[in-house]
């Protein structure tokens, strides 16, 4: 379950100050939506979740999506360029999420199996999560790599760096979903 999308904040934040400070890692501002769903039991929840669950980027319905943006920027190097050492990322995510719809119907045992099961559907989305998340510092690596092994880095040299990043990113979810088929391996 993904839906990315990625946003190119095409460089020049103007820092003042703080610029020096090194970012290994991009911690994840998260936000989350629910849906309501309803249901006696358990299986009636899992039913009005195909319903109605939010739509993936391929437009087939999920139970559940992550979908996670890595912004970076930079600044222009002097000597043309960009200043490899200024580069900036921000992750943000939304995980969407389905909830019981108030009043709650099922009885006591199916409500416990449901926490369970919620449980485990937002411990699949946050894999997906991770998966930005633990990429995202590559960004700003390879290009400072890049800017040593070469000498500097161009502006389309750095998007494009970033790029291959993100298309990274995008294969771990994906096989992610097909190793655990979308969470069914998980108990979803
Ligand atoms: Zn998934």
């Amino acid at each position: 379950m993904r839906a990315l999308e990625v946003v190119a904040l095409s460089i020049v934040l103007a820092l003042s100050g703080g610029g020096t400070k090194r970012q290994h890692v991009c911690p994840v501002e998260l936000s989350f939506t629910n849906y309501p769903v309803s249901g006696a039991t358990l299986q009636e929840v899992r039913a009005a979740m195909r319903a109605h669950g939010p739509r993936d980027e391929s437009g087939d319905r999920r139970f559940a999506t992550a979908e996670w943006r890595v912004h970076w920027s930079w600044k222009p190097a002097a000597t043309g360029g960009i200043d490899p050492e200024s580069v900036q990322l921000r992750c943000t995510a939304t995980i969407r999420m389905p909830e019981l719809a108030w009043p709650k119907v099922l009885d006591g045992l199916e409500e416990a199996r449901w926490a369970e099961y919620r449980q485990r559907l937002l411990q699949h989305e946050m894999n997906h999560v991770r998966h930005a998340e633990r990429l995202a510092p590559e960004i700003r690596g390879r290009i400072q790599a890049w800017a040593r092994h070469a000498g500097s880095v161009s502006a389309e040299r750095a998007q494009s760096i970033a790029r291959g990043v993100v298309r990274e990113m995008r294969a771990l979810d994906r096989a992610y979903d097909r190793r655990t088929r979308h969470g069914r391996t998980e108990g979803l």
